[in-house]
């Protein structure tokens, strides 16, 4: 049976992208894809990237006390929004580009419009063009998830956040997860009064307790009003504003509000279901270890399929499936031991298991140091940096590692290569410290804490 295309992938996001270059480029197949928005998906254009970039501006304020505190005569002038907003614009129509021209340079035809799938080899575009397909990639990410509660339509999304026309005054943010305490920490450095609500005892579930402590203090001590154990239960628009009424009976007013209260795969509409493909309860499209669906022609990568909802995890979910399909290299996607790095402010990087993960699995020592790092502490600020390896008693191995503060998404990378080897607290021992550096602490905690 002879098809138009090899390969239809349906999303132009990390994992679609990648999947869709590699089976074009180097598995030779003819390959076509479809993008409804704008290409580079939410990491690009309305993710990873742009809040990196605004991660970036917001730590700046900070440096120019710094800069002083060293010696420099400078003077903040007060953070233009509209600017940053026209830099940052330019940079992803930038980055658009380039990902088209990647694709297009390796051969994929790009369709700018909806696509569905009609059956097990067949996809149909918005304008109603047919193409078939011998595979069918579905990598159509996720959106925000906002909870049914009165006035939700007063607040926005992460989506809107790169786009506001002015930066509020007082923001409320709802929820304590990566995006929540990201967005919390970013406003708060471009100088807007941040609160921010969580239903549960802390922010940042899922990470180290210690490390979240550490996080939430330093947060807080730098002005930003978390209120844990509580929830928002309705908003109304107030003269000037939003209110906001919480579960523990306060109520505040605000300029902006946005809920990051997780987000949900785009699966539906797609004609998936009546397919038979399966589709799990939170609405991901349920996959086996290559990314194949319960039809055996349709496979799906990344956030659609809510498996480790993070970029390079689609990246890799995305190349595994090509390498399986198209260069006859069957992969399974890896999930161990996936590092990852909240870019609050402090930044928390993480990897392996939690101190309370690893000792539900066994006897564990905990090597720990908390540090007023050299480069803050001579410009006279009172942050601590926090340092984590969680040992196995019996092996030795590390088994987890975490760091706060300043730098710990790029340190988490290299202590990941390490732990994925298989080191030993006595590999990290019998690595000479780089000096002076906070890095250094890694190599140089000698006795567990407990
Ligand atoms: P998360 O799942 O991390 O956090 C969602 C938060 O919203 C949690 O605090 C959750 O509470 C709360 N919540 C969920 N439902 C409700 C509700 N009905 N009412 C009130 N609160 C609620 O999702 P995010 O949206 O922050 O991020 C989505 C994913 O994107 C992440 O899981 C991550 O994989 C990825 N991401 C990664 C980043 C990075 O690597 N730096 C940055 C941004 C996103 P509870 O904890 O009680 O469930």
């Amino acid at each position: 049976m002879s098809f138009d295309v090899d390969l239809f992938v349906i999303g132009g996001g990390s994992g679609g992208v990648r999947a869709a270059r590699i089976a074009a480029a180097e598995g030779g197949a003819k390959v076509a894809l479809a993008e409804e928005s704008r290409m580079g998906g939410t990491c690009v254009i309305r993710g990873c990237v742009p809040k990196k970039l605004m991660v970036n501006a917001s730590v700046l304020g900070a440096a120019v006390a710094d800069a002083k505190a060293y010696g420099w005569q400078v003077q903040a002038g007060g953070f233009d929004w509209g600017h940053f907003r026209k830099a940052l614009e330019a940079e992803l129509d930038r980055l658009e580009n380039a990902y088209r021209n990647t694709l297009t340079g390796a051969g994929v035809t790009i369709h700018d419009a909806r696509a569905v799938v009609k059956d097990a080899h067949a996809v149909r575009l918005a304008d109603g063009t047919r193409i078939t397909a011998r595979h069918i990639l579905i990598a159509t990410g996720g959106r925000p998830f906002v909870p049914d509660i009165p006035g939700a339509d007063l607040a926005v999304t992460s989506n809107a956040m790169f786009h506001l026309d002015a930066l509020p005054k007082r923001a409320l943010v709802v929820g304590g997860g990566y995006i929540a305490s990201e967005f919390a920490c970013i406003l708060n450095g471009l100088g807007v009064e941040v609160t921010q609500y969580y239903r549960g005892p802390q922010i940042l579930r899922g990470f180290d307790a210690e490390a979240r402590e550490h996080v939430a203090a330093a947060m807080q001590a730098q002005g930003i009003a978390i209120h844990c154990n509580a929830d928002v239960a309705r908003l109304e628009k107030v003269a000037g504003g939003i209110r906001a009424h919480a579960t523990d009976g306060t109520a505040g007013d605000f300029d902006l509000v946005l809920y990051a209260t997780g987000r949900v795969p785009n699966s539906a509409g797609l004609g998936l279901e009546a397919l038979g493909v399966r589709i799990g309860a939170r609405g991901q499209v349920e996959v086996d270890g290559y990314s194949q669906t319960s039809v055996p022609s349709i496979y799906a990568v990344g956030d659609v399929t809510d498996r480790v909802n993070l970029t390079p995890v689609a990246i890799r979910e995305g190349h595994a499936f090509a390498d399986t399909v198209f260069l006859g290299r069957p992969t399974r996607a890896d999930h161990e031991l996936v590092a990852s790095a909240v870019f609050t402010q402090p930044e928390l990087g993480t990897v392996g298991l939690t101190e309370e993960e690893a000792r539900a699995a066994g006897p564990v020592e905990i090597y720990a140091a908390t540090f007023r790092p050299m480069k803050s502490l001579f410009a006279g600020r009172q942050d601590r940096m926090l340092m984590k390896l969680v040992v196995a008693a019996d092996s030795r191995r590390v088994l987890g590692c975490h760091i706060v503060g300043e730098g710990a998404g790029e340190l988490i990378q290299l202590a990941a290569v390490a732990i994925r080897m298989g080191a030993t607290k006595e590999d990290f021992d019998r690595t000479v410290a780089v000096h002076p550096t906070v890095a250094e602490e890694l190599v140089t905690m000698r006795k567990p804490v407990r």
